[in-house]
């Protein structure tokens, strides 16, 4: 027979947002699998548990996962836990859950708490659908082209942040999303929490000199399809944009007035400029 293997949500700041079942699997696994075994030390010591800790990391999430697999099989109940939060959740754990139900070892989910829940409920954007995407890579070019790839989102958009990034990434935002509405969910539950809530350009103004640790939220897109439509046909050359009206058979006067009121501008000028060609 297997054993099972729990992951096991931890807290994210503040010591009492462990569940009494955490604490229970905590005390009666055979074996804890940690990110970092001096952190996880630290909080068991806190509830008085002494248990063997294996390290878990990103970097060996591939051979450890071997390694957890072999004594799961042998009948050892393991449970996985990260630095802070739930497990998997930008943390390592996908690795290991995806050998164990291979395996057909019973995977079983201690829940607890979450950077990206808590900053999305106590956000005031909307909660109805939501997007995560973890962090944004270290690449420019990769960043820019994931923001570029969710410019459109009508949903949420939730992103974790490093703190000497954010201004960078912020920025980004700004140029890429426009100045949309953001809510910086800062040190949850530690005493310093706060949500820093306001366009993208008001809060870069205050956070020059902020520390701690970012859940970034960024109000979904609000334009409507036409309104994108506009702005897609408006970011082309005026040739491309008349193309585009005549592929709908539409004649040329109107093509001429809709280009004009897409781009704002006075009709003539955009009858001169066919005129000239
Ligand atoms: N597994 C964790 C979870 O369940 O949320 C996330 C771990 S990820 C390596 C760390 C990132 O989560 C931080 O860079 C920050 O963006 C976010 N985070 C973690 N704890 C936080 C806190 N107390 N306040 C705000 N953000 C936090």
């Amino acid at each position: 027979m297997a054993g099972n293997l729990y992951l096991v949500a931890t807290p994210i700041g503040n010591l009492e947002d462990i569940t009494l079942r955490a604490l229970k699997i905590l005390k009666e696994v055979d074996f804890i699998a940690a990110e970092d075994t001096r952190h996880t030390l630290k909080l068991l010591n806190h509830f008085n548990i002494s248990k063997p800790l294996i390290s878990y990391y990103k970097q060996t999430e591939k051979s450890k996962s071997k390694v957890l697999i072999e004594k799961l099989l042998d009948n050892k109940n393991i449970a996985l836990v990260s630095d802070a939060g739930t497990p998997g959740i930008s943390d390592p754990g996908e690795e290991i859950v995806r050998e164990a139900v291979n395996n057909n070892i019973k995977v079983i989910p201690i829940p607890g708490a979450c950077a990206l829940v808590n900053a999305l409920i106590a956000s005031g954007m909307s909660t109805k659908e939501f997007i995560f995407i973890g962090f944004l890579s270290s690449l420019k070019k990769d960043k820019k082209e994931k923001l570029e790839e969710i410019k459109n989102e009508t949903r949420t958009i939730i992103l974790y942040e490093a703190p000497h990034k954010l201004k960078n990434t912020l920025e980004m935002i700004l140029e890429i999303l426009g100045d949309r509405n953001l809510v910086l969910a800062r040190e949850l539950t530690k005493i310093h929490e706060e949500f820093i809530r306001g366009k993208v350009s008001e809060i870069l103004n205050k956070i020059d000199e902020i520390k701690g640790e970012f859940v970034i939220l960024i109000e979904g897109s609000t334009e409507s399809e036409k309104d994108k439509e506009i702005s897609n046909l408006n970011s082309k050359t005026l040739e491309e944009h008349y193309e585009f009206y005549k592929s709908q058979g539409i004649t040329k006067k109107e093509i001429i007035k809709k280009i004009a009121k897409d781009r704002n501008v006075n009709k003539n000028e955009i009858y001169q400029y066919f005129l000239k060609l």
